[in-house]
């Protein structure tokens, strides 16, 4: 059976890894002359041919971003029911454009959707969808917040907005939103970089004055994104202030939750995550720590009437119209034809259950603290504060790429440079459940005992 062969090369693969260099050592010259002098697809191979080759290039040459020394950006490892759920997408092939063509499938991701948006304490009638990651749910959020605050969006464009729309983020937001902005109209130069306080969080009063002062001068202010765990130091916003500020300013509250979201099933984390259920909408990715293989992002909405403006479509070709409390999802999101995302997160669920899914991102916490600690015990700075599994750490006099490319030389772990407050550090956050404590001790001996570290200082224990 198709799923004894796979659960086989799976643990395989898991054993292979912990063996194999985290980073590859490869130029695009080598991979283009290996493409060319094998495949111009002129003579036939046999599929296990083609497959082999495939898998010695993934093997060697990309980051192994499922290692459990992979200390990168948010790409989590999988969890083998996820990878059996995109095996059976890709034999049915469902169709996710309309509910009929594909009836269990879409109920499947209706249900699971459900089940998370009532973790987030969003209320029933709520709507969600899969998307292909978190871009996509913040563009579809930036869509239905524009489409909402400006009903003559959808048919005149932005154009017949009198006043230019402006958005409310802070630098340490995804950057993403500048694509957005260009993507939807609004220009660049729509996004307000709103200041921080010094542990990184958006300064509600710089919020405040912005918008007023924005309002002064004629702009349309009409949308805050808080972000819960941002993609370089995992900071979490201050929601119920930015909920309560919005509330009071007629704005719409988007949540950036694409990591951080689903610390809303940890009993431990979940209180760091307190407003988010007063967001107008929130963006969750499945590919980032509900460990399931990419593309999975989710965008939830309190008003499905706002997505089903901004969203909507007359199709005459599709058979059959909706009957009973179904609805189309090419009519509720970006997408037209769409691939079955949601299975992989409802397999992995129904396998793991939420106690597993508990563990597994508790334990991953644990293993973030650890690093943490670990790291200042032995003479590091870390410099950012959050209760997720992500650090920022230095030490005076310390040269961040030449660490980094030492790490890299010595396959230590992956790990990213990033800059906090404008001092350079090191990033390193926890992407996989399969990461140990004896992982985590190994990065950090290794890691005091490089050479390049002699010219940095120790300095004492924060
Ligand atoms: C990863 C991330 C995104 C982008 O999501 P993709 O799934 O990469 O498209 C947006 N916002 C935050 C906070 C993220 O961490």
């Amino acid at each position: 059976m198709v799923i004894d062969q796979l659960r086989s090369d799976f643990e395989r693969l898991q054993e292979d890894l912990q063996q194999a260099p985290i980073l590859p050592n490869v130029t695009a010259e080598e991979i283009r002359s290996h493409l060319a002098s094998r495949y111009d697809f002129g003579k036939k191979m046999t599929l296990d041919e083609v497959i082999l080759d495939v898998e010695q290039m993934l093997r060697k040459w990309q980051v192994q971003v499922t290692h459990p020394r992979y200390f990168g950006l948010f790409n989590p490892s999988v969890t083998l029911a996820s990878v059996i759920a995109d095996t059976l997408v890709a034999m049915y092939n469902p169709q996710l454009a309309n509910w009929r063509t594909s009836p269990a499938a879409n109920e499947i991701e209706r249900h699971t959707l459900g089940w998370l948006s009532r973790k987030f304490g969003l209320p029933a009638e709520s709507i969600a969808t899969f998307t292909s990651g978190g871009m996509e749910a913040n563009l579809s959020a930036v869509v239905v917040a524009l489409t909402s605050a400006f009903p003559d969006y959808g048919e005149n464009g932005i154009r017949s907005i009198s006043a230019a729309p402006a958005i409310y983020l802070t630098e340490e937001a995804h950057h993403g939103y500048n694509k957005i902005a260009h993507i939807t109209g609004l220009g660049r130069r729509a996004i307000r970089t709103v200041a921080t306080t010094t542990d990184l969080k958006m300064d509600l009063a710089d919020l405040e004055r912005r918008v007023a002062e924005d309002r002064r001068n004629g702009f349309a202010p009409f949308l805050v994104v808080g972000t819960a765990g941002t993609t370089g130091t995992g900071v979490i916003d201050p929601l119920p202030e930015i909920a309560d500020f919005c509330r009071r300013s007629g704005l719409w509250f988007h949540t950036d939750a694409a990591w951080g979201g689903a610390a809303i099933l940890s009993p431990k984390l979940k209180h760091h995550l307190a407003g988010i259920e007063a967001s107008d909408s929130i963006t969750c990715d499945a590919h980032k720590w509900f460990s399931v293989p990419m593309g999975a992002g989710m965008f939830f909405c309190r008003h499905p009437d706002a997505v089903a403006q901004a969203f909507r479509a007359d199709v005459t070709y599709m058979a059959g119209k909706k009957t009973g409390p179904v609805f189309d999802p090419l009519t509720t999101s970006v997408q037209w034809s769409r691939r079955f995302i949601g299975l992989k997160l409802f397999l992995a669920l129904a396998q793991h259950g939420e106690s597993g899914y508990v563990d597994m991102i508790e334990h991953q916490a644990s293993m973030g603290d650890l690093l943490r600690e670990s790291l200042i015990a032995s003479g590091w700075r870390v410099l950012n504060r959050t209760p997720l599994p992500l650090v920022c750490f230095t030490r005076d006099g310390l040269d961040v790429l030449r660490f980094l490319e030492n790490l890299r030389e010595r396959q230590i772990a992956w790990m990213s440079p990033v800059e906090v407050g404008g001092i350079p550090a090191v990033r390193a956050c926890v992407t996989s459940f399969r990461t140990t404590e004896s992982d985590v001790r190994q990065v950090v001996d290794e890691i005091n005992s490089l050479s390049c570290l002699d010219s940095a200082e120790v300095v004492s224990h924060v």
